[in-house]
């Protein structure tokens, strides 16, 4: 595996593998990878020649108060990692390599995909971020997690709306053994809410069930979301929320495929998971 730390090489390297007639698969990440990482490297193996992986904790995509500075970081285990999952390239830039002095263009979605989200600027440092390695990597293929459901639909509607050519593909949502989505922020929980964090697959679940039981009020699913996540008594809901799994359109009654997204706060450790449902 090769390893670049600027813009420069990188794209000079992408664009010799382009020359060669090569398919290119991009996987953006910010590091400290798990096995939800790793997946998304693994279904980039098998549908492109070329797997380039990027590891970048954006700042322009954290608020103030977030954890930017604490983020965890271990690029050594991380390359280890990569190199085991035969990637090719790792793109690993520095924030003045991606954000020089004086830096100043900034890409936005709006509409009502972002309206609702509940991180302002979020999304726009991610979709910044995002454009510049797909101008970077010159990926034909980008890979995505479905466990930042909103995040997926920001950028498919970016890639749509501003013609990148390239196509985005999601993949699933991976797993502990116990239920909880994987994310790198889960090493911040203490023993007690690494157990307690479980309410958020448990209410997910919960509420699926209710659905294919035949509810289809959405007050009455978010009320037993609500009431679900509150059996942790460390836990605060950021949102739980339905929406239309297409559009994030609100939605009252239950009917075609519906996203339940849910933000939930642990002390300072914010975690998200979500569930697709689709009813007849
Ligand atoms: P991050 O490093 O958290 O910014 O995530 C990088 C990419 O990995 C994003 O596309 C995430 O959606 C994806 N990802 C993170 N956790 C998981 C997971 N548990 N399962 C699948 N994809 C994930």
């Amino acid at each position: 595996m090769q390893t670049f730390n600027t813009i420069n090489d990188i794209q000079n390297w992408c664009r010799d593998q382009k020359r060669q007639g090569k398919s290119i698969g991009l996987v953006p990440t910010m590091g400290y990878l798990h096995a939800g990482h790793l997946a998304l490297a693994a279904e980039a193996r098998s549908r492109c020649d070329i797997v380039v992986v990027s590891i970048f904790v954006n700042p322009i995509q954290f608020g103030v108060g977030e954890d930017f500075e604490d983020y965890p970081r271990d690029l050594r285990r991380d390359s280890n990692l990569l190199e085991q999952a035969g990637v090719d390239a790792l793109f690993a830039p520095s924030v003045r390599e991606m954000y020089p002095v004086g830096y100043g263009s900034y890409v936005e979605v709006t509409g009502e995909i972002t309206e609702k989200l509940s991180r302002p600027g979020h999304f726009r440092g991610v979709t910044t971020v995002v454009s510049k390695l797909f101008n970077i990597c010159l990926p034909d293929l980008a890979f995505f997690g479905q466990k930042d459901a909103q995040q997926a639909m920001v950028i498919e509607k970016m890639v749509k709306e501003l013609n990148f050519p390239l196509q985005i593909i999601r993949v699933p949502i991976i797993r502990e053994a116990d239920g909880l989505a994987m994310s790198s922020r889960n090493v911040y929980l203490n023993p007690d809410q690494r157990s307690q964090a479980l309410v958020l697959n448990q209410s997910l679940q919960k509420a699926r069930e209710a659905i294919m039981a035949g509810e289809r009020d959405t007050d009455r699913v978010r009320n037993l979301l609500q009431a679900t996540i509150g059996t942790s008594p460390e836990a605060n809901v950021d949102y739980a929320e339905i929406y239309d799994a297409t559009t994030l359109a609100d939605v009252k009654e239950i009917d075609g495929s519906v996203l339940i997204a849910l933000a939930v706060r642990f002390g300072t450790t914010r975690l998200i998971d979500n569930l697709i449902v689709e009813v007849q």
